[in-house]
């Protein structure tokens, strides 16, 4: 005789973030409709990036789906291809655009992997030679130095 879910033991929460908000009050909802500034260095029908207001390299991009999820299990697997296919575009960009030797990829999912803003998103950190085997602590830039790096980026893109 099975038991019923109802009666069974609750399932366990997968992947969550307890700090979630809807797209109404999502920061990169936000920016993807321009109703937040930043400093977009691509945008296509389904996908944007802009640079990472706190960096841990300059250059350091997000790149986002424009439709709201949480996490990449919120996504249709053809549309993760195209997210990372569009992130491998902006990383020759980008390295090429900061002078970097190479780049990384970090794409976190729920708030045990340090996911902060519960919107799907790829970062594309780029590294330097001098980088390898150093763990980087977050950088400040100014705004005219931000808006500087995400102008020579998107120029880039017209070159590639
Ligand atoms: P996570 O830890 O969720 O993978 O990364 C979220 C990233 O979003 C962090 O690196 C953080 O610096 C960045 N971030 C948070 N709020 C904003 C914002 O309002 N604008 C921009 N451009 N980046 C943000
Ligand atoms: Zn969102």
């Amino acid at each position: 005789m099975g038991v019923a879910p109802s009666e069974g033991p609750r399932p366990k929460r997968l992947a969550f973030n307890t700090v979630a908000v809807g797209p109404d009050r999502c920061i990169f909802c936000k920016i993807a409709s321009r109703e937040s500034p930043s400093d977009i260095v691509y945008e296509d029908d389904n996908y944007i990036g802009f640079l990472d207001i706190s960096p841990f390299s300059r250059g350091h991009t997000l790149v986002c789906p424009k439709k709201h999820g949480e996490t990449i299990w919120d996504m249709e697997e053809g549309d993760i291809a195209e997210l990372f296919r569009v992130a491998s575009k902006l990383s020759k960009a980008i390295v090429s655009a900061v002078g970097a030797d190479g780049f990384r990829f970090v794409q976190n999912n729920g708030e045990a992997a340090n996911q902060v803003v519960a919107h799907v998103h790829v970062h594309v950190i780029p590294v330097k030679m001098e980088d390898k085997g150093r763990y980087r602590d977050r950088m400040k830039f100014t705004t005219a130095e931000q808006k500087e790096t995400a102008r020579v980026i998107r120029e880039q893109l017209r070159l590639g």
